[in-house]
């Protein structure tokens, strides 16, 4: 089996992104989770803080993936630079898609070795964003439906709120 990379900003990571690397791990050999130094969205954590929490979260759910590494600069850069044959995405809703047909399209022309495989949501993620749930817990709400305690806690730090 082909050896793939997850990339995003997982800022933070949530239980979408997590159920999406649980199913991917059992597809692919090697999974490596890449985040993505500086998305074009501003972001709440730095890459550092992204990445020690997407190892936490990992930990506290007892899913096990080869690395979690940030990269900045060509998603397939990273690919290549990595051994991956694979770029593994996830889709919600129909607003994911037109965005990742769009890239899915340039990547392939960039490096038309690396294939893009999309795995769909699970129902009860498929609204989940981590915009959303930045702002549940901002406002004070409970996210612990969304996101593993560690990361929960670290929202309420961030937001200075009651954990
Ligand atoms: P990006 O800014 O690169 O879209 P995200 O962290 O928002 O980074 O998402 C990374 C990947 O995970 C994307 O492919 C996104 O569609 C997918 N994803 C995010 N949340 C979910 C979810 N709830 N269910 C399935 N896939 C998701």
């Amino acid at each position: 089996m082909p050896k793939a990379l997850y990339p995003g900003s997982f800022d933070p990571i949530t239980y979408g992104h997590l159920d999406i690397i649980e199913r991917a791990e059992k597809i692919f050999d090697d999974l490596i989770v890449g985040i993505v130094e500086n998305p074009r969205k501003e972001t709440l954590f730095s890459p550092a803080e992204r990445k020690e929490l997407a190892l936490a979260a990992l930990e506290e759910e007892g899913i096990g993936v080869s690395k979690v590494i940030t990269f900045d600069g060509l998603l397939v850069n990273c690919a290549k630079s990595h051994d991956r044959e694979s770029i593994v995405r996830g889709l919600r809703a129909n607003s994911d898609f037109e965005y990742e047909f769009q890239m899915a399209l340039t990547n392939r022309d960039l490096a038309p070795n690396i294939e893009s495989v999309f795995l769909m949501t699970s129902g009860e993620y498929s609204f989940l964003s981590s915009s959303i749930v930045k702002e549940v817990k901002e406002l004070g709400g409970d996210v612990s439906t969304f996101v593993p305690r560690v990361v929960e806690k670290k929202l309420a730090e961030k937001f200075s709120v009651p954990d």
